[in-house]
């Protein structure tokens, strides 16, 4: 590809450089490689250009140009404009029409289009090049009054909305329909229309006598009669949206770069409200719900534009296209086999037809759901169209997470069906279920998750103004609109639950609430949608979680992804039952299993309390025998679920405080007591706790006496602990089971430490295996969570097997960041203000933790080459960083159980992009 952009021709090159690339009499200047400088839409258009499908012709104006526009303060580069003017005349040549022509005008649309699919989020124009007389003359041409009148008012209300910047329909303030909706809605009452498509042509003369009025109002000026004037400014105002508040929140909300900048592209109009043998609309290439090998989607006779997405009318089904214009629909599907076949993917794409002629407007990578993504890549796999690298490329590691995400409980849904608690049916737009208060706009949505509440924004229909809103809410319900309306597209792609088009739903902006018939919901009140179903409940439904062996094709990808992975992918599990179930999600070991969750059951807290309250070593002692056969018993349980495979078991970790949490207000109690005159054992119990609580209180408890050094001052609670483990794997081993401990020291920082806690690891297991006479294999292992340890792994390796990074700790010593406290103070803040790229707890800081790691892996391998080192921080279970493990050479990641499907997929996907040589 000639790739102009990178042209060297610095100095003259507001002169040399290319702004503008046709599309025009079957050949385009760009193609789909061009994406960055022509946005997806352009490069889309210069593809099917170049494919010889019919696209009306017109030109793209570059990424760059507008990224020149803001550079310069707004103002078009040099050399634009005649571009331009050059690129328009051949246009008017190709379809032999002129903008402002009166006899023959040509009329076009201008249309918004980023490197990143950003549907709806940005503005077009259409039907631009009307005045009064250039209407007159369409009417004249095509003998079409009511098409010439409705086209104008089209125009003149897009126009005045997008480029006037006279406010439209608004999501804050319910009542606030734009001056043009209202006048279109009045015009609809006093004539009687029950849609727009039946406005008689002089209601729609009326209309845009009207229109032009609220342009005087609103801008005290007239309706820019002027065409290349109407081109400029809107060529500005496309420009001007990429910093609307709509397009900065959804950039935001999908991490898309503020410097990509939009094209915009300037094509000539074809019409799809000509009458009834036109139309307009949408259709993706395989149902983008369920993944099923069918063209799907919707259109609107006698319409045009977005009146499909927007919900005006309610559109019909593709298949009933079929029926209508049989010749039409079969050119369709045929184009649409063949954008697939050339895309290899499933494409999105926007047709209208006009008087029976098909024109094709757009074709992108259809968004689609964890379901159909999975669908998808197996079923194309088969049909040869892409091989399995591919495949697993193709679904996003989080969007497996979805698929295991609860589901309403069926049995619960009957119950509410019984009860009377079934409130309506609509599309199914989003698979998943959702319950949550109902909130009818988006800031009351946003308002009421920040207090913390799950919230289901319910709407006439949305728009991109409720966007925030959206994303701020567990499921979207809306009045109006099919399933490829903006709330349905949106949803899918935030992978939201969202039932549309309740038709029955009464929805009352104003007094906050909905009703169909006698059942009222108000703000706040409790709901529950199925976006699989597309049903609606009143009040709370428990959900339940979907079966991982039910979802065979998800098995078959990840089996393909297991092949291609170089890293382990084990997991976090502190419990029989964690083990099992992660087992079938595929967990090759348990990489940390936490002790002290143990310790938190409810008939094991009383005896840790019993153990820390103790005075002395014996009383301690007889508090631990009492856990001692629980922590068997369960390690027993672990190593039976996972036989054969390793269990990481870590030590006692966090400082003796936190197990006795229930008595943070002791002190309050005891004041009570003594005021009312309490006294005898109970009193005498409660100060006991409030001295030691004063005895264990630490300024800095994350830096206290935890991890190791709590195993170092009270080396019984060690022995307890190594007893369970190691007794429990000779249990194991008389019942035929083959568990593999592999014991794990926290907190660790100095060699005195580690050299200390393994000789009382290898006395407790000496003492235990002559005792059974029996010995067993284990291992001897250290996290790596304190920077220092990092820096003496060299010496560390000589003493432990194996480690594991414990990077939440890893990640608090090293920024000095107390997660706890900055998520609730800075850290938003900082990630919102760009002073960091990411939460370091979610995204593993490569360049400071990352670096500590590479430090550790180096040196521990230099002592022991082939050393096992994984981690078990939340960190391997996020596809960032689980690309970031990959490449450092980790041997495992360990993420919580229902990651691990998705780091079996991401280790795939690290070890694809070839993450070792690439650095990001
Ligand atoms: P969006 O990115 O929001 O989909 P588009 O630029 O695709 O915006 O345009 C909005 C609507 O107008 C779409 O339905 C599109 O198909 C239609 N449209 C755009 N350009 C033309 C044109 N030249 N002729 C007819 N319809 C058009
Ligand atoms: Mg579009
Ligand atoms: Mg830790």
């Amino acid at each position: 590809m000639p790739t102009r952009r990178r042209a060297p021709a610095k100095k003259s090159s507001a002169k040399a450089r290319k702004w503008v690339y046709l599309f025009v009499d079957g050949k385009a200047e760009g193609s789909a490689k061009m994406r960055a400088l022509l946005g997806g839409k352009g490069a889309g258009i210069a593809e099917m250009t170049n494919a010889g499908l019919p696209v009306p012709p017109g030109f793209t104006i570059t990424t760059e140009a507008c990224n020149a526009y803001f550079a310069s303060g707004r103002k078009l580069p040099a050399g634009l404009w005649d571009q331009v003017e050059k690129a328009l005349a051949r246009v008017e040549k190709s379809t032999g029409k002129t903008l402002g022509d009166t006899k023959n005008p040509l009329l076009v649309s201008v249309r918004s289009g980023a490197a990143q699919s950003m549907p709806g989020m940005m503005d077009t124009v259409l039907n631009l090049g009307l005045n009064d007389e250039t209407r007159a003359a369409l009417e004249k041409l095509t003998k079409n009054p009511r098409f010439a009148w409705d086209a104008y008012r089209r125009f003149i209300s897009l126009f005045g909305r997008i480029v006037l910047g006279i406010s439209g329909a608004s999501s804050t303030d319910p009542e606030a329909k734009g001056p043009f909706e209202m006048a279109l809605e009045e015009k609809k009452n006093a004539t009687g229309a029950k849609t727009d498509a039946e406005l008689k042509p002089d209601a729609l003369r009326q209309l845009v006598d009207e229109y032009k009025k609220i342009v005087r109002r609103e801008t005290k000026r007239d309706f820019p009669t002027d065409v290349n004037d109407q081109l400029r400014l809107a060529v500005e105002a496309v420009f001007g949206s990429w910093f609307g508040r709509r397009a900065v929140d959804y950039r935001n909300a999908f991490k898309i770069s503020h410097e990509l900048g939009t094209a915009v592209n300037v094509q000539s109009m074809v019409f799809g409200n000509m009458g009834d043998d036109s139309g307009t609309g949408v259709a993706f290439t395989r149902n983008p719900n369920t993944g099923a090998k069918e063209l799907y989607g919707e259109y609107l006779v006698n319409a045009q534009g977005e009146d499909v997405v927007a919900g005006i009318r309610t559109p019909s089904k593709i298949a009933q296209l079929k029926q209508e214009m049989p010749k039409v629909y079969a050119q369709f599907e045929k184009i649409a086999q063949k954008l697939e076949k050339h895309y290899r993917d499933v494409q999105d794409l926007e047709f209208t037809i006009e008087r029976a002629k098909l024109y094709m407007l757009q074709t992108r990578s259809a968004k689609r759901t964890a379901r159909a993504a999975v669908r998808i890549a197996t079923d194309m796999v088969r049909e040869k169209l892409i091989n399995k690298d591919e495949a697993i490329q193709r679904v996003d590691p989080l969007h497996v997470e979805q698929l295991l995400l609860p589901r309403f409980d069926e049995a619960e849904v009957e119950k509410a069906r019984k009860a009377g608690r079934f409130l309506a049916k609509g599309l199914n737009a989003s698979p998943g279920a959702a319950t949550g208060r109902a909130v009818f706009d988006a800031d009351r949505a946003v308002e009421l998750k920040g207090s913390k509440q799950l919230v289901v924004l319910v709407r006439p229909e949305t728009s991109p103004d409720d966007f925030h809103g959206m994303i701020a809410a567990t499921g979207i319900l809306t009045a109006r609109g099919g399933s490829t309306s903006h709330a349905a597209v949106v949803a899918r792609g935030l992978g939201l639950p969202c039932v549309a088009g309740v038709t029955e739903l009464d929805i009352d902006l104003q007094k906050r609430q909905m009703r169909v018939g006698d059942k009222v919901v108000r703000e706040g009140d409790a709901i529950s949608i199925d976006g699989t179903s597309g049903e609606v409940f009143l009040g709370e439904l428990p959900t339940i979680q979907p079966k991982f062996r039910e979802e065979t094709l998800l098995i078959e990808l990840l089996s393909w992804a297991d092949q291609r992975r170089r890293l382990g992918v084990w997991v976090n599990a502190d419990t029989p039952e964690e083990c099992r179930l992660a087992r079938e999600l595929g967990a090759e070991g348990v990489g940390l299993a936490r002790t002290e969750h143990m310790f938190r059951q409810a008939e094991r807290l009383p005896i840790v309390q019993d153990m820390i309250m103790a005075d002395e070593v014996d009383g301690r002692k007889k508090a631990l025998a009492k856990l001692l056969p629980f922590q068997q018993g369960d390690f027993f349980e672990m190593y039976k679920a996972m036989d054969g495979l390793s269990v990481v078991i870590r030590l006692i970790d966090p400082p003796l405080h936190e197990f006795l949490r229930e008595y943070a207000d002791v002190d309050v109690d005891i004041a009570v007591m003594r005021a009312t005159g309490q006294d005898g054992a109970e009193l005498d119990r409660k100060e006991k706790i409030e001295r030691r609580l004063q005895q264990l209180h630490e300024d800095n408890p994350m830096l206290g006496l935890r991890g190791c050094r709590l195993l170092l001052v009270y080396p019984e609670i060690l022995e307890m602990q190594i007893r369970a483990i190691l007794g429990a794997a000779i249990d194991a081993s008389e019942k035929g089971i083959k568990a593999k401990p592999e014991i794990m020291m926290p907190l660790v920082g100095v060699m005195g430490e580690l050299d200390r806690l393994q000789q009382q690891v290898v006395a407790v297991a000496e003492a235990i295996f002559k005792e059974r006479g029996k010995k067993v294999p284990y291992k001897f292992g250290t996290m790596i969570e304190i920077p220092r340890a990092c820096l003496i792994a060299d010496e560390i390796a000589t003493k432990a097997e194996f480690f594991s990074f414990g990077t939440n700790d890893l990640t608090q010593t090293i920024l000095g960041i107390s997660r706890d406290d900055a998520q609730k103070s800075f850290l938003t803040k900082y990630v919102e203000q760009k002073i960091i790229p990411a939460d370091p707890f979610q995204v593993l800081d490569r360049d400071g933790v990352g670096a500590m790691m590479r430090i550790a892996i180096e040196r521990g391998r230099k002592t022991r080459p082939g050393l096992k080192i994984g981690i078990c921080g939340e960190h391997g279970g996020d596809p960032s960083s689980i690309a970031f493990c990959h490449e450092v050479g980790l041997t495992y990641v360990s993420p919580s159980t229902y990651r691990v499907p998705v780091a079996r997929l991401a280790a795939a996907q690290a070890a694809i992009a070839g993450a070792g040589e690439k650095d990001r």
